[in-house]
């Protein structure tokens, strides 16, 4: 792919006399050395800068990012089971860097000035922008469950962003005595990873069962149904007891009477109604919406999310600007790592088509969640989406489907695709 070349530049500005002076700078901007600069390293950020390199070697390319290393979510739910640990699930940007000529910055955006297309980092350097795409992931709702909050967090720890969090609750777990109570409170939808809650359920029971057997799991959720439930179900009927009076799981519906209150003194998680659920261990996961930098930059509305072009994954209040993984209404595609990576793809080739002046190819999309119950017991639902007549998103008919059912082999080939696919994809983003 070429960026528009100096003679049609010229062609161009001869032709259109009416080009007014911001659009003239535009357009010497983009053919001097276009600059895509991309905010967040994660999934969709860092597949997004590497799929820019592949399809343009002299495009100026920016990745804004204020970790050095970064840890990924997928996978942090195994170090509950005892399969994982943080640095195998640590990776840095020196492949982005030294492989693919990307323009790496550890550092913070504080601001987005869209009229000038600029941005202000934390350490006060400004950087100027043709295409933004911004993949900053999640912010939590914090007043949503009264006596919750960041500095709560660090006793009763959410683990929904990997790291200090993760191994927090992991201490907890394995310091609880047998017989204890850990209570999760699962998310409303939209989130980030939807059967995650589930699948800690699952790795947390595992470990349980080998050392604590005595002891219970209650996920406390604000939902009628959940991600892969008939599958979670019978594993959990088939290795933790599900449905008897000694289930290592218990599971909670409580749609119309959510948790709204905690009481810290007593660890104990109170319901709209006044239902009181107490454990040793509690683990909230707080409601989600977009980033905090997607608010402040005016590119979400009143659901919490940024809506985009699904096509572009331009923002619709800045086109300019891209918004794709966690923080974008991509719906129904899941917030999942898997779908960042689809999305940014997608992204990438808009991006580059929308600044050399191409109208962009219509793309399509794919994501594959898998889930262990066991490390020898995995699960999977998996979906391809694509534009309808219309420009909405929709899932494309009779692709991708949950594993089936009661297959035990199947199940053991589930599992060794869980780690496989995890390695691919971290792979496919950052190496
Ligand atoms: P993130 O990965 O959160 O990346 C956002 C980045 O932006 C961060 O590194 C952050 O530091 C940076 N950032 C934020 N603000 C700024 C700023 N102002 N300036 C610069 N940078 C900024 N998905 C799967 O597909 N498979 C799984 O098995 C899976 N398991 C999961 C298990 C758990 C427990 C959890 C919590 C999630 C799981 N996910 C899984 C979901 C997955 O982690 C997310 O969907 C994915 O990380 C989204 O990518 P993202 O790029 O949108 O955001």
């Amino acid at each position: 792919m070429t960026l528009l070349s100096r003679r049609r530049f010229l062609k161009s500005l001869a032709a259109s006399s009416a080009l007014s002076l911001s659009a003239c700078q535009n357009l010497l901007r983009t053919s001097a050395k276009a600059r895509v600069v991309i905010v967040g390293g994660g999934f969709g950020g860092a597949t997004a800068a590497k799929t820019l390199r592949l399809l343009d070697s002299n495009i100026h390319i920016t990745l804004i990012e204020p970790k050095a290393n970064y840890i990924t979510c997928p996978g942090s739910n195994w170090l509950f089971a005892g399969l994982s640990n943080l640095d195998r699930l640590t990776v840095d940007y020196r492949a982005l860097k030294d492989q693919y000529a990307i323009d790496v910055l550890t550092d913070r955006v504080n601001a987005v000035d869209r009229s000038l297309r600029r941005l202000t980092l934390a350490s006060g350097n400004v950087v100027a922008y043709d295409r933004l795409i911004l993949s900053p992931g999640i912010a939590f709702r914090w007043n949503a469950i009264d006596g919750y909050s960041p500095v709560v967090a660090e006793i009763f720890p959410h683990a929904w962003q990997a790291g200090p969090q993760t191994l927090l609750l992991a201490k907890q777990l394995q310091s609880m005595s047998d017989g204890g109570v850990v209570v999760i409170a699962a998310p409303p939808d939209p989130y980030r990873c939807p059967p995650g809650p589930y699948e800690r359920a699952s790795m947390m029971a595992y470990w349980l069962k080998q050392h604590k057997p005595r002891s219970k799991i209650i996920i406390l959720d604000p939902k009628r149904s959940f991600s892969k439930q008939a599958l979670f179900e019978a594993g959990w009927t088939k290795h933790y007891g599900y449905g008897t009076s000694n289930s290592l799981i218990e599971w909670h519906s409580l749609a119309d009477n959510p948790v709204t209150q905690l009481d810290k003194r007593s660890k104990t998680l109170i319901t709209d109604f006044g239902d009181r659920f107490s454990g040793d261990v509690l683990n909230i996961i707080p409601p989600q919406v977009a980033n905090e930098l997607t608010h402040q930059t005016g590119l979400t509305n009143l659901s919490g999310w940024c809506p985009v072009k699904p096509e572009t994954a331009q923002s619709i209040f800045d086109d300019y600007i891209h918004v794709i993984g966690d923080a974008a209404h991509f719906a129904p595609l899941p917030k999942s790592a898997f779908a960042a990576n689809s999305e940014a793809k997608a992204c990438a080739m808009a991006a580059l088509g929308l600044l050399n002046g191409r109208t962009p190819e219509e793309p399509s999309w794919m994501n594959t969640c898998y889930s262990l119950i066991t490390p020898s017991h995995g699960i999977s639902v998996a979906g391809v989406y694509k534009l309808d007549a219309d420009k909405n998103l929709i899932s494309v008919e009779g692709a991708g489907g949950t594993s089936p059912q009661a297959n035990a082999s199947f199940a053991q080939r589930e599992a060794g695709f869980a780690l496989s696919g995890y390695q691919n994809l971290v792979s496919n983003t950052f190496y």
